[in-house]
């Protein structure tokens, strides 16, 4: 009997056998064929999602569908993301990303100024050094080698309205997405877009990705302007592998938006994969780490949100919130589409 090939196997698996073992003939990757999927954070996902489906629906690999995906954000004028996005209080856009791959490969880059894809750049980070962060003017330097261009340091026309009115008070008080869309007049742009509050101000957006690709193969990305008018040099969970961002390929991955202080202090993507290790579903995992959080910040978790997006590795996703406004974006073979995530209160 001759060993089933990948052409062969590709054949059984259009009348429905999609996965079977033959001991001693076939190699175990062979076999694998996975429907793929992508999970994105908000409602800039939907556009994510778009690029990243590209790869994943002519058989890349999850780490192409995420780095190509998030890209678009960064193309994006957006309060959260690129360099379209909100300066830091001294005036300046830094950025931070970070990607991860099924094989615990990850980098990351944070305070990165002046260049249009970090995520690109965690990228060759991963690829091209023995490290695993690159921050500030040595992230940049690599940047720079590796033929990325410096782009002028100035702000989006957006960017320049927000800081010139978060200039009048000066006061550094991140108001995360805690409005409730029911409050939200239908007629208000904020209504579909509950990132935006509804008085016109930005408050947070980071896109996170995570996807499954026909191979099995899971990776994650996450890109990231911060929290707008932080301090000088503060990082968020974005870059941090762990916190905000962890892919384990037995297990899941997953990927965090909100106020990334209270991310990292409970590992938060890296406690998500862990609860889906001992068996729980995506969204119970999500849960059960946001309801850590905010017994951690008892009455003060009223004032922050934070939300988790994870997938399995068998291509199950969920979601959850401590708020109500957050939403995530799923493209399968199903098609495209934005969904309400479950929150605490
Ligand atoms: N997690 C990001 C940070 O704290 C912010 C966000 O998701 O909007 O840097």
């Amino acid at each position: 009997m001759k060993p089933i090939n990948r052409r062969g196997f590709i054949h059984l698996s259009s009348f429905g056998l999609t996965s079977f073992t033959l001991p001693g003939f076939i190699n175990k990757s062979v076999l694998i064929n996975k429907k793929p999927i992508v999970v994105s954070t908000w409602d800039a996902g939907l556009n994510a999602n778009l690029a990243a489906w590209k790869v994943l629906s002519t058989g890349g690999t999850a780490l192409d569908a995420v780095e190509q995906g998030v890209m678009v954000t960064e193309n994006e004028i957006n309060c959260c993301v690129g360099l379209g996005a909100n300066p830091d209080r001294d005036g300046h856009v830094t950025l931070d990303a970070s990607i991860m791959d099924h094989q615990f490969n990850c980098g990351s880059v944070a305070f990165l100024e002046r260049i249009k894809h970090p995520i690109s750049v965690a990228r060759r980070v991963m690829e091209k050094t023995p490290h695993v962060m690159l921050v500030g003017s040595g992230a940049q330097q690599f940047a720079i080698s590796e033929g990325f261009s410096l782009e002028k340091d100035e702000l989006s026309k957006d960017a320049k309205n927000a800081y010139e009115n978060w200039l009048k008070k000066s006061t550094y008080k991140p108001i995360y997405n805690v409005e409730r869309q029911s409050e939200i007049p239908k007629n208000d742009a904020a209504y579909n877009a509950p990132h935006k509050l509804s008085n016109g101000e930005w408050n947070h957006d980071t896109i996170g990705m995570i996807a499954l690709d026909a191979q099995g193969n899971l990776s994650g990305s996450c890109t990231t302007s911060g929290a707008g008018f932080k301090m000088r040099g503060r990082l968020g969970d974005s870059p941090i592998i762990g916190a905000g961002l962890y892919v384990d390929n037995e297990v899941g991955a997953v990927v965090a938006t909100g106020q990334g202080e209270d991310v990292i202090r409970v590992a938060g993507s890296s406690a998500v994969v862990e609860f889906m290790r001992q068996g729980k579903s995506p969204k119970e995992a999500c849960k059960l780490v946001i309801e850590r959080i905010r017994r951690i910040k008892k009455e003060k978790a009223k004032d922050i949100q934070v939300c988790f997006i994870a997938i399995n590795n068998k291509g199950e996703y969920g979601a959850y919130a401590l708020h109500n406004g957050f939403n995530y974006a799923v493209h399968s073979e199903k098609g495209n589409e934005l969904l309400e995530s479950e929150f605490l209160d």
